[in-house]
């Protein structure tokens, strides 16, 4: 239920309004794109697995496969990070989604969630399969009252996309729209301090 969803997301952001304001102030929780990602950095945090939100993160809204130069990026870095496991959590996980990645990734699982984010439910998945602490994880994501905000409820480590990938031409009314809600989410966060 989109309603109930987006009720339990402003409670969720109420109730870690201060985590929340945190990835807006301090720098060491964002990342401009996720390319700036090096598998040193997580270690350097302790972190033994990785879990990338798609839409913005990978690739623009709607997009059908990760944009070009994060495809080479996820392979090094995947070669970097062995043999510690990436996961895939998006609130979109489709066909065409699903299928790239079994083909062309085929050690990253892309985890389909019960329900979406704000939801924890695919986190709590991932802290299972994984048989990780949910420390030691990292969420990679560019919404903060959705992914961020779900890391945070579970204790998964949040590192917040501040530049995420939008493609105004292909898809003006659908990245329109994000962009709004990006916005929106930040000034009610500020406000909610
Ligand atoms: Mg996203």
């Amino acid at each position: 239920m989109m309603i109930a969803r987006i009720i339990y997301a402003l409670r969720a952001c109420w109730r870690y309004r201060s985590e929340l304001m945190q990835f807006i102030s301090d720098p060491s929780l964002q990342i401009n794109k996720v390319l700036d990602l090096t598998p040193h950095d997580l270690f350097g945090h302790d972190v033994r697995g990785l879990i990338l939100d798609f839409d913005g993160v990978l690739a623009p809204h709607a997009a059908l496969q990760p944009n070009q130069k994060v495809i080479s990026w996820l392979e090094a870095f995947a070669r970097e990070f062995a043999p510690y496991k990436i996961y895939v959590l998006s609130n979109k996980p489709t066909r065409e989604r699903l299928e790239y990645f079994t083909k062309h990734f085929p050690n990253i699982s892309m985890v389909i969630a019960k329900r979406k984010k704000p939801y924890p439910d695919g986190l709590l998945q991932i802290i299972k399969i994984s048989a990780l602490d949910a420390k030691q994880l990292m969420l990679v994501d560019d919404r903060l009252a959705t992914g961020i905000v779900a890391a945070v409820s579970v204790g998964v480590q949040g590192c917040w996309v501040t530049n995420p990938y939008v493609d105004l031409k292909t898809n003006p009314v659908r990245e329109s729209f994000f962009i709004g809600l990006r916005f929106l989410e930040k000034v009610m966060i500020k406000l909610m301090r």
